[in-house]
């Protein structure tokens, strides 16, 4: 079994799309496509022909070039299962718990509602890694568009049960102002002062700070830490539940 090779390319203004590649099949899968020209023109750079596209929830940033991309690649499109709303060029419809193979390795879906109702992650085992769309960002969460705060905290679970050391690409470049967000409700935590620093080094060179790893991330992002008795503390709920505590953070962040 191979280990895949992961190119990661920006668009629009902070957003990431990724190539997942395996070198011992040629097969190339593209995550997502906000911008058609900017995959094809990665693909050009790594000289790759695009097999699959797999696609996480239905926003125009995810999903404006698909169409023009499947008619110039000929690739096969898994996305969600359509809740909410309708995108076109999709061949195979996935839902919690679905799996699929790519290459010769497992493809595991998990269905993360909450920023959208029809938010789906892609999971390789094989590779730790995951695609987390706009569910799990660096030091952050999406925004809950279509969903509530218990929706979005029992999808945030699902992604904390993987295993620590499960690499995560996510859709977007906001790791700089969460930051700013998590240590207004996390001031004590030390690991995170520490990352911040490596974030702004990232940042002012213009380098990605994604992809991440979930164990960093349960010991920083706060809305993973809505246990820890510090940030209660600090948001004088020490008696709520976890979900309440995730909520009053969601809204702190959305005014922050
Ligand atoms: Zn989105
Ligand atoms: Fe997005």
């Amino acid at each position: 079994m191979s280990n895949f090779l992961f190119y990661q390319y920006s668009y629009g203004s902070d957003n990431y799309g990724v190539l997942v590649h395996d070198p011992l099949s040629s097969k190339t899968a593209c995550i997502d496509v906000g911008d058609a020209n900017k995959a094809l023109n990665e693909l050009k750079n790594q000289n790759l022909k695009l097999d699959e596209i797999w696609i996480t929830h239905h926003h125009g940033d995810h999903t404006e070039g698909l169409l023009k991309l499947k008619q110039e690649t000929g690739a096969f499109v898994y996305g969600p299962k359509q809740i909410s709303q309708l995108i076109n060029g999709l061949d195979k419809e996935l839902t919690q718990g679905d799996e699929f193979t790519f290459s010769d390795q497992k493809v595991k879906v998990i269905h993360t509602p909450g920023h959208t109702t029809d938010m789906i992650n892609f999971y390789l085992p094989n590779q730790n890694t995951l695609f987390s769309g706009d569910t799990l960002f660096a030091l952050g969460c999406g925004r809950i568009f279509e969903g509530n705060p218990l929706m979005m905290w029992e999808s945030l679970q699902k992604l904390m049960a993987l295993p620590e050391e499960t690499i995560i690409y996510c859709s977007h470049e906001y790791t700089l102002a969460n930051a700013y967000f998590s240590i207004s409700v996390d001031p004590t935590n030390q690991e995170l002062k520490d990352r911040i620093k490596i974030i702004e080094g990232l940042r002012n060179k213009g380098l990605p700070t994604i992809p991440t790893k979930l164990g960093l991330e349960l010991k920083t992002n706060p809305f993973l830490r809505v246990s820890n008795l510090e940030i209660r503390k600090n948001l004088n709920m020490i008696k709520e539940t976890d979900s309440e505590v995730f909520e009053k953070i969601r809204l702190l962040k959305d005014n922050f």
